[in-house]
């Protein structure tokens, strides 16, 4: 069983700054880290690390970042296609960082939206009956519809966390066997008729909603310094426990989510801050006891 992630891959650069530039002002900044970042190597990068055979189908530019970025992802156990770049930029998330704790975060998508079906779908060729297809919310509806409808015609299991959020994704809900959102995606979209639906509360928790019973998951308390890539982390973690397990997303899954969505919030950045591989395995292996990491 393989997991292929059709969505996006970045290069996250976080800079501080005294303020918030206004229209017009030049300022001074410090870039203070680059990370690989984006929805799609996020969850994907995390599946791997908890074990899955996982294929990151995600576009990088013919640039600088885009080398780097191959660079980075080979040192992650999973496989990115295309291994060629398309010919555009690099998606990049500029994330400004101020003084008081503000910040404003810029995302380029050309090159997943370069990225187009037609050399999308000769990457899903070899996925079989039982396979899993997850994507995100950055690609167009037209082409998020026609991976679905492609998984689901190859007897593929479909995983929809729809972030950042398209109104029109309501449409897909027809397509999508699991699907992760959080409060404010679940009230705009009005997720329906899903086999497994779960709904996820910030600090809160999550809640698991599956053949007619609700069953919520409290949040693990952590020492929160940044809580980017909680949901991310959650997700993959959440999909990683039923798939080891061979079991559809339990309330098992959820608690291992949840540890491991804590060591994510109690960590600075984005995959900096995800949860290693051992750390993954002690407490994949557990029945949902903490585990002193
Ligand atoms: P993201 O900020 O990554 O986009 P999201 O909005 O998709 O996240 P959330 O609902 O914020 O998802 O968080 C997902 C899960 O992460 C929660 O259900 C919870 O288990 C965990 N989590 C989030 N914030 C905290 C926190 N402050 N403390 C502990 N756990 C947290």
């Amino acid at each position: 069983m393989r997991v292929y992630v059709a969505g996006n891959i970045t290069v996250d650069e976080t800079w501080s700054i005294a303020d918030i530039p206004q229209k017009g002002s030049s300022i001074h900044g410090n870039k203070v880290s680059q990370d690989i970042g984006g929805k799609g190597a996020n969850q994907a990068i995390i599946l791997s690390r908890c074990g899955i055979d996982t294929r990151l189908i995600a576009a990088t530019g013919n640039d600088s970042n885009g080398s780097w970025i191959r660079e980075q992802i080979i040192k992650e156990s999973l496989t990115l296609l295309p291994s060629q770049p398309v010919y555009r930029h690099s998606d990049t998330s500029i994330i400004l960082n101020s003084a008081d704790g503000d910040n404003a975060i810029m995302t380029t998508t050309a090159a997943a939206d370069a990225f187009h079906l037609e050399a999308i779908e000769p990457l899903l060729a070899d996925a079989r009956a039982g396979d899993i297809l997850l994507q995100q919310g950055n690609f167009s509806l037209e082409k998020t519809r026609a991976l679905f409808r492609l998984a689901k015609a190859r007897g593929l299991t479909t995983v929809f966390n729809p972030s950042p959020v398209n109104p029109d994704f309501a449409q897909l809900w027809p397509l999508v066997d699991i699907a992760v959102v959080n409060e404010s995606e679940a009230g705009q979209l009005q997720p329906q008729g899903i086999a497994t639906l779960v709904i996820t509360q910030g600090a809160a928790g999550a809640w698991l909603i599956r053949q007619g019973q609700r069953q919520f998951c409290p949040a693990t308390g952590a020492s929160v310094l940044d809580t980017t890539g909680a949901g991310d982390t959650f997700l993959a973690v959440m999909l990683a426990s039923a798939l080891l397990r061979g079991v559809a997303p339990d309330a098992l899954a959820l608690t291992h989510a949840s540890q491991a969505a804590a060591i994510t919030v109690s960590r600075r950045g984005t995959l900096s801050a995800f949860p290693r591989c051992a750390e993954l395995a002690a407490l994949l292996g557990t029945r949902g006891e903490s585990v002193i990491i």
